[in-house]
């Protein structure tokens, strides 16, 4: 064991960072609950079951990534992979089928145990919504539409791409994959061995194989749009029209399918080409069959997940600043107190106070400057005796003596 090394593919968040990270949640909670969603909070471990159910045994996610271990009651569990698999669990134990269409938006950790490199963790956050109970393509279009505000509340939905394809319904996929495996079958000598194997299980996968010979023989294989029963085209239509009545741009992708089992209709994602490989920020799609396979009674859902890691990074060009502090400084050791009481006044009435804890003026001084404060607030003896402070704005270099009643008032031009 590597003693105090942070396990592989993990990540200490250090307080800039962790802002970041905090905003793209709570802008993503903040849209999700104009679309009228309400936050769900499910548990990061489940019986392993509810996972390898629903993300399907032939997934990468199942057969390669999930932390699964037995607890001490001999229960299999799983560190939750992703978190829509927990939502239809919960949708299903917690009875909310009296409800639907339900509207519900979560985030946390996710665990999968991939190989880490840049935008790729073993512990890493999501955002996420689930529509739930709704057959409507308008329910694929708001999902997307939510997505779309997102990007555009955290000031990088004029760097993404909204790519979009249909799966169809499961006739439309049958015959798909008829035709699919009967192309494949014929470039066998170019494909990876992952591929032959997802040849065998899964065919569609291939579509999506990462594998540079694996791209080439898929540039020429039939396309799933062009093998649309009537109604998946139809309900396609219905998607790809209410996005250009809201005006939101896209792309169909005749490859995109999702890594998941449980989808059909609509899949899109939302890449970014300034992250490099991993540009994929938002994935979603619809699932009208996971419920059913999970236990429940046939109910369909749409909805997305976006890794919140990768967000932040796109934004890192506009971090969130944090709030400039105030510096409280006291002039020598019998200001501390005083100076120490005025901090808390101060932070009482709203305003961000720093108090460092050693350190004569001058030092007090520099710390003051390092943590980028706005202000100093200097007390000592005569300031004490005449009840007044000294307030010297950093940026200008002025400062002025101010009386304890008008302070607080006086600091307001600083925040
Ligand atoms: P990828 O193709 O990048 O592996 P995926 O299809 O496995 O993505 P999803 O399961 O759809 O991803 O997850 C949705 C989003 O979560 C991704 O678009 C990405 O932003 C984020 N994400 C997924 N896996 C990771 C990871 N290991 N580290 C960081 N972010 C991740
Ligand atoms: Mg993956």
């Amino acid at each position: 064991m590597a003693a105090l090394q942070p396990v592989r593919g993990t990540h200490d968040y250090l307080p800039d960072e962790a802002r970041s990270h905090r905003h793209v949640e709570e802008t993503a909670r903040t849209v999700a609950e104009r679309f009228g969603f309400g936050e769900i909070i499910t548990p990061i471990f489940e019986f392993t079951d509810v996972f390898a159910r629903t993300l399907g045994d032939t997934s990468d996610v199942v057969t390669k990534e999930m932390y699964t271990f037995t607890d001490r009651s001999g229960d299999s569990l799983t560190l939750r992979p992703e978190n829509t698999a927990g939502v239809a669990r919960a949708f299903i134990s917690g009875g909310l089928a009296q409800n639907v269409p339900v509207k519900l938006f979560y985030r946390g950790p996710m665990f999968r145990h991939e190989r880490p490199q840049k935008g790729r963790l073993r512990q890493f956050h999501q955002v996420g919504v689930e529509l739930i109970g709704a057959e409507n393509p308008l329910a694929d279009v708001e999902v997307i539409a939510l997505g779309s505000q997102l990007l555009n509340a955290l000031g990088v939905g004029g760097r993404t791409i909204l790519h979009l394809n249909s799966l169809g319904d499961p006739e439309s996929r049958e015959a798909y994959r008829a035709a699919l495996v009967s192309y494949l079958s014929g470039h066998r000598d170019s494909l990876s061995r992952d591929s032959l194997e997802r040849l065998e299980r899964n065919p569609l996968r291939v579509l999506d194989s990462k594998d540079e010979g694996d791209r080439a023989v898929v540039a020429g294989a039939p396309r799933l749009i062009d093998h649309l029963n009537e109604a998946s085209r139809a309900f396609f239509a219905g998607v790809t029209g209410g996005l250009e009545a809201l005006g939101i741009p896209f792309e169909i992708d005749p490859l995109l399918v999702r890594g998941l089992d449980y989808y059909g209709h609509t899949a899109f994602e939302f890449v970014t080409t300034d992250l490099g490989a991993q540009g994929t920020v938002m994935a979603g799609g619809r699932y009208d069959g996971l419920i059913r396979q999970m236990g429940g009674s046939q109910t369909p859902g749409v909805g997305w997940a976006a890794g919140v890691e990768r967000l932040a990074m796109l934004m890192a060009a506009d971090r969130v600043g944090a709030p400039r502090p105030l510096a409280m400084i006291p002039a020598g050791p019998d200001d501390e107190v005083e100076a120490l009481k005025l901090a808390h006044a101060l932070r009482q009435g709203g305003l961000f106070v720093d108090f460092g804890y050693s350190g004569n003026l001058g030092k007090r001084m520099k710390r003051a400057n390092r943590i980028n404060a706005r202000a100093a607030i200097i007390l000592g003896g005569e300031e004490r005796a005449n009840g007044t402070v000294v307030v010297r704005d950093l940026d200008s270099g002025e400062q002025e003596t101010i009386g304890l009643a008008v302070l607080e008032e006086f600091l307001v031009r600083f925040l």
